[in-house]
């Protein structure tokens, strides 16, 4: 008969490809049993929606299936529970999953096709999910599903959402039809906080929410109130600027809300002539990466017919679109777990310690590392150039406050009032062994 230590040793070649490590040490094998030459048990996953959970079974039962002694194998999949979330009072959101935002800095850049076509993927792939345009500048579902006027009906004082080949989707534009922006302004937030609350989304996997853009007031009120496990930035290479990136990543995780990560839409197009592909603004995946640490989950070239999703078939055949949908599921499951490779940061006296997990260790002056901000107030974003002048920098500052943004990065809150630096972990590396060097 197998041991507990060598059934569980035969699965640990078995990595989760998005948390580097194998799933025993992750410890995703639950409710172990063996029973003669019966093994069975389960395999906790992060979402119910992952990726690889099938993979993941075809492998366990594999390994386990190949001990001596074993003569079946019963592999169960589940979820984990989620974390409460902030606002995850909001009762119409409790049989939902996974709750993500879709939002960007700026209009016009693709935010709410972006948000319909992951609804639409992410269902085809066999999830419950639902769509909610929370866009009070001009809510643009109507248009995209060619749903004008659809019937929104009320059950036991809950909006029923209206369904579009299984999707469930709500927009404020059902409810406003075609006022003006203007005339609707002080009744739009009393409508927003109407649809969150009182939506009867019923059990879902996804419930995708397309923000208005921008990252004020409005922005924040929804964020709030709509307990989301996530945000996605969506962006356009010429329209992306790094300061406004960098206030919509500060404005989610003043709520605690993960970035999941950056879709950038419009980057390339293909010539109708000769099939070259053109990138006529280049891409900004480095620069997004090593500036928050942040992922981009797709580039989205520009196409025709993105704009009609009428059709349940709608991006069907469009690779990049599956695959976004892919990488934000498994953005979703990564920002659940612990990032095992996170530092651990801390305040002493004029430094800031930072532990990595490979054992490395550093005291930076925090002197050094306030004048190495590399936020655009103190670095041109275009040019690389330093706009902050060191003199400048009292010689005494200190960090206020610190906070740990996602799994991805830190910022400080300096004694100078300067609160818009995002360091990433790599940064903070780059800043240690710069350190050690001068000092050799
Ligand atoms: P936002 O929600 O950011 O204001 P929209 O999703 O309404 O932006 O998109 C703005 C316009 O750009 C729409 O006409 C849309 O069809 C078009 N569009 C968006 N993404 C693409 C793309 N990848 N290729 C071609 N057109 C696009």
């Amino acid at each position: 008969m197998a041991t507990e230590k060598e059934v569980l040793d035969s699965m640990r070649h078995i990595i989760d490809p998005d948390l580097g490590k194998d799933i025993v040490s992750l410890g995703f094998i639950k409710n172990l049993a063996i029973d003669g030459g019966k093994v069975s048990f389960t395999v906790e996953l992060t979402t119910p929606a992952c990726p690889v959970k099938e993979t993941f079974r075809t492998k366990c039962v594999e390994a386990v299936s190949a001990l001596p002694g074993v003569s079946s194998v019963d592999v169960k999949m589940s979820a984990m529970e989620r974390k409460p979330r902030p606002g995850s009072d909001v009762n119409t959101l409790e049989n939902v999953d996974a709750v993500i935002a879709v939002s960007s800095c700026k209009g016009g850049v693709g935010k709410s096709t972006v948000a319909a076509h992951l609804a639409r993927a992410m269902q085809r792939s066999g999830l419950a999910v639902g769509l909610l345009d929370a866009d009070v500048y001009g809510p643009s579902v109507p248009t995209l599903f060619n749903a004008y006027h659809p019937a929104v009906g009320m059950v036991d004082n809950k909006i029923q959402p209206v369904r579009i080949d299984g999707l469930k989707v709500m927009s404020l534009g059902f409810l406003l039809g075609e006022q003006p922006a203007v005339l609707r302004g002080p009744i739009v937030s009393n409508y927003i906080t109407q649809i969150l609350r009182q939506t009867d989304w019923g059990k879902l996997d996804y419930l995708i929410i397309d923000l208005p853009p921008g990252t004020g007031d409005i922005q924040l009120t929804i964020v709030q109130q709509a307990a989301l496990d996530g945000a996605i930035i969506v962006t356009t290479p010429q329209a992306l600027s790094l300061v406004d990136v960098a206030r919509g990543i500060l404005m989610f995780e003043k709520v605690s809300v993960p970035v999941l990560g950056v879709v950038e839409n419009m980057c390339s197009f293909t010539c109708g002539d000769c099939g070259t592909v053109h990138f006529p603004f280049g891409s900004s995946r480095s620069s997004l990466q090593k500036r928050f640490g942040l992922s981009t989950l797709a580039e989205l070239p520009i196409m025709d017919g993105l704009a009609d999703l009428s059709h349940k078939d709608s991006g069907k055949d469009i690779p990049a679109i599956a695959e976004m949908a892919d990488q934000v599921h498994r953005a979703v499951g990564k920002s659940r777990v612990e990032a095992p490779d996170r530092p651990e940061v801390a305040l002493a006296g004029d430094t800031i310690q930072v532990k990595w997990s490979d054992g490395h260790t550093a005291g930076l002056s925090m002197y050094e590392v306030r004048c190495a901000c590399p936020c655009a107030v103190c670095v041109d974003e275009n040019t690389g150039e330093k706009l902050l002048d060191p003199e400048q920098v009292p010689q005494d500052i200190s960090v206020e406050s610190m906070q740990q943004l996602g799994n991805y990065a830190v910022s400080f809150a300096w004694s100078d009032a300067h609160t818009t630096g995002i360091y990433s972990w790599d940064y903070l590396r780059e800043l240690a062994e710069r350190g050690s060097k001068a000092t050799v």
